[in-house]
């Protein structure tokens, strides 16, 4: 399957803004874990984060498979999108499903960088990936609601106008059905009172946070969609999620094998290059051939969201592949250094410790083999 020629140009664009970046920049990042304001705003200047919004709302206008290039582009460039790629698709939920008022209020200054929609808060510390058994509350009062829980790994709340939260409206065992009685709201966070943002360290630059809600009031009008339907609505913005995670995985993975097969090249050990000895080639050909194997599936996967078609086995699939590729071709990459791989300036351990998120979030390998065990082989579900 090979690319469309149309996404040479933006492939360019996007490279020569990536090369403003260089390792130094995201180093002194990562050392104070901040937020790269500078390379999300130059981002945002040339309208790369509004590549899937509509024209008619200020956007691109451009299809999954030139979104997904644009991630790929930033990851391979040694850059990290992670600061901001929900910028790109958390809107989906919007376009989706909001109503036209939502849609015509939000999105053309969405498209403008103004709003920056790029808070998902969907997990939460007692229910982890069984997002039915989620606690957090939404009371209907009057003309309003009234919030009450906790959420985590809320990723960039600190640095976002609103937020598309998943809150309980209906309790478990009333909803008519077993995925009922969950709500989308897109809140603006600058508005509400009651919300408490805490930022957690993690293990590599990511900025992402834990919420508290104490009786904050919304109003109704931030309900997306209709109440208890909201499982439905963030699911159906999972694939689009997927597919440009699974992207940002195959960037990684371009730039660690290019990284590892330059310096197998120049590196000289007793006498000869160390590329020349098939024990550090044959590592390096394997790691590509995941890449490319995952990099097919993810463009299938985009292929078949742009045509409108069901790609859920697609997108798992793609994020599952382009994840093991990314992490198998990080590991190889540190090992083909040696020594080197562990230090900072050369960006290997950085880039090796973003990357490992990708088999854990957006959701974890395992559900991603549950998902195929059930709904592509029929097997009993089995949570
Ligand atoms: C840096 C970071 C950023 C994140 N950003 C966001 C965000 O912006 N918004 C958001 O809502 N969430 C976010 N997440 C949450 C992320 O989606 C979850 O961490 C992930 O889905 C796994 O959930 P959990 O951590 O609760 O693990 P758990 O659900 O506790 O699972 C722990 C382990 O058990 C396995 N497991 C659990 N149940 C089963 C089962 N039935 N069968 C087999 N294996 C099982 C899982 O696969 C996993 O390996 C982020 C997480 C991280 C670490």
């Amino acid at each position: 399957m090979t690319e469309s020629a149309d996404l040479a140009p933006i492939r360019e664009a996007v490279r020569a803004l990536c090369a403003d970046f260089p390792g130094e920049y995201w180093r002194a990042l990562d050392r104070e874990r901040a937020y790269p304001e500078k390379f999300v705003a130059a981002l945002t200047k040339a309208g790369f984060l509004a590549a899937l919004i509509p024209e008619e709302f200020g956007g691109s206008g451009l299809n999954m498979n030139a979104a997904a290039a644009i991630m790929e582009e930033i990851q391979a460039c040694g850059c990290n999108g992670a600061a901001c790629h929900a910028q790109m698709y958390t809107m989906g939920t919007l376009l989706r499903h909001g109503s036209a008022e939502q849609k015509a209020h939000y999105l053309p200054g969405i498209a403008r960088g103004e709003l920056r929609l790029q808070a998902f808060g969907v997990t939460e510390p007692t229910s982890g990936t069984d997002t039915l058994a989620l606690r957090t509350t939404a009371v209907r009062d009057g003309d309003a609601y009234v919030i009450n829980g906790q959420k985590i790994w809320t990723s960039r709340a600190e640095h976002s106008d609103l937020m598309l939260l998943l809150a309980r409206t209906t309790p478990r065992e009333q909803a008519a059905k077993r995925t009922g009685g969950l709500t989308v709201f897109l809140i603006d966070m600058r508005a509400v009172k009651g919300l408490t943002v805490w930022p957690i360290r993690t293990m590599m630059n990511h900025a992402t946070t834990e919420i508290f809600f104490e009786n904050m009031r919304v109003p109704a009008a931030a309900v997306i969609g209709q109440e208890g339907e909201g499982f439905r609505y963030i699911l159906s913005g999972m694939n689009a999620e997927r597919i440009l995670i699974g992207a940002e995985c195959i960037g990684d993975a371009k730039w660690f094998i290019g990284k590892a097969a330059a310096y197998a090249g120049e590196r000289v050990v007793f006498g000869r290059p160390i590329g020349q000895n098939q024990g550090v080639q044959f590592p390096i050909a394997r790691a590509y051939i995941g890449m490319r194997a995952a990099e097919l599936m993810v463009r299938e996967a985009a292929t078949l969201y742009e045509a409108g078609k069901e790609c859920g086995a697609e997108a798992n699939m793609a994020k599952h592949l382009a994840a093991e590729a990314s992490w198998a071709a990080a590991d190889m990459c540190v090992q083909t250094h040696g020594g080197f791989g562990f230090a900072e300036e050369f960006d290997i351990e950085r880039k090796f410790r973003e990357t490992r998120l990708y088999t854990v979030a957006p959701i974890s390998t395992n559900l991603v083999l549950s998902y195929i065990a059930e709904h592509v082989l029929g097997l009993p579900r089995s949570y």
